[in-house]
């Protein structure tokens, strides 16, 4: 089971380009984005989290896209 992690966002990175949470290259951190293949997204406490599926044996599903640009 993988734990959720925030999300971190390009936007969030200084301007260096470097990962707010973990004070190295965004493109070499390992927080997950925004859009990333292979994850899925949940809000916690209003924060964007991401995990990595891992789902073996059940059925495929469908992604869905759902409007989440409330503020
Ligand atoms: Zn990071």
């Amino acid at each position: 089971m993988t734990s959720w992690q925030r999300v971190v966002f390009s936007a969030d990175c200084d301007e260096d380009g470097n990962c707010p949470m973990c004070g190295i290259d965004y493109a070499e951190c390992g927080c997950p984005g925004p859009t990333m293949d292979g994850y899925e997204y949940r809000w916690i406490n209003n924060v964007l989290h991401a995990r990595s599926i891992e789902d073996d044996g059940s059925d495929a599903q469908q992604g869905t896209k759902r409007a989440s640009g409330r503020g």
